[in-house]
């Protein structure tokens, strides 16, 4: 279940100021691509745009040959997970997992036992009966990830997903995603600020800076060779 992910001169312009002006970036079916920029460039628009939760002032977005472009989020084939988890806190864990797929129309039973399959893949079975309330920030996450899973998305949009969890806990999530990809292989872009993280965890890189893509690649040749000086800075930079 995946698909390349190809978005073309997407463009989306807040009170005339563009944000995104002309993103061109391709995720090949299954792959993982870092997306990397400073605060406030966009990235978060990028992934919210070829979820369907915002609309672009131009460009097109396809999955696995399909304009995804008008359609509503439902029926692109993406899930999206954020920074925080945003669990039903009056559900279990397990209903929490198989609320997409009762959204979607399945019968409750067949939810709660393809929710429990995608629970067991995130190393949480044991806590299905819980609530979301006393569960670690990471189990929080794991659970968010099954919930994300569990529809079989194509694409997989995760905005800097680990960014509030401890070092060894983000370390955890590290091998958890990889564990995942070689599971189920969605296409994944990972908006990121952290550049280890994207260096460990994705394929190749890609750099938004100033409304474009200024470079995509495999990390180290962005390190070796960077396209241009304002690319240099950022990956040098602090932040
Ligand atoms: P990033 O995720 O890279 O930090 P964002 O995509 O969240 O950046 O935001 C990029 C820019 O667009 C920011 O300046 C932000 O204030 C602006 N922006 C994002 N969404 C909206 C919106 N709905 N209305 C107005 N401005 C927005
Ligand atoms: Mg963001």
């Amino acid at each position: 279940m995946s698909a390349e992910l190809v978005v073309r001169g997407l463009v989306r312009r807040f009170g005339g100021t563009p944000v995104l002006d002309g993103v061109d970036l391709a995720v090949p079916a299954g792959e993982c691509v870092a997306l990397l920029g400073p605060s406030g460039s966009g990235k978060s628009t990028v992934l919210r745009l070829v979820a369907g939760l915002d609309t672009p002032d131009a460009g097109r977005v396809h999955a696995g040959g399909r304009d995804l472009t008008g359609l509503p989020p439902e029926r692109r084939g993406t899930a999206m997970v954020g920074q925080r988890p945003r669990l039903f806190p009056h559900l279990s864990v397990l209903d929490n997992v198989a609320f997409p797929l009762a959204v979607a129309g399945r019968r409750r039973r067949e939810a709660r036992a393809q929710a429990a399959g995608h629970l067991a893949l995130v190393g949480l079975a044991d806590l299905a009966a819980r609530r979301p309330a006393t569960l670690s920030g990471g189990q929080e996450q794991r659970v968010a990830l099954a919930r994300a899973l569990a529809a079989s998305p194509a694409v997989l949009l995760l905005d800097e997903p680990f960014s509030a969890l401890d070092p060894g806990v983000r370390e955890e999530m590290h091998r958890l995603l990889a564990d995942l990809r070689a599971a189920v292989a969605p296409t994944v872009l990972l908006v990121t600020h952290d550049r280890q993280e994207a260096t460990v965890v994705a394929d190749t890189v890609a750099v938004l800076l100033d409304g474009r893509i200024a470079q995509a690649g495999p990390a180290e040749e962005l390190h070796t060779r960077p396209a241009t000086l304002a690319v240099s800075r950022f990956l040098g930079g602090a932040n």
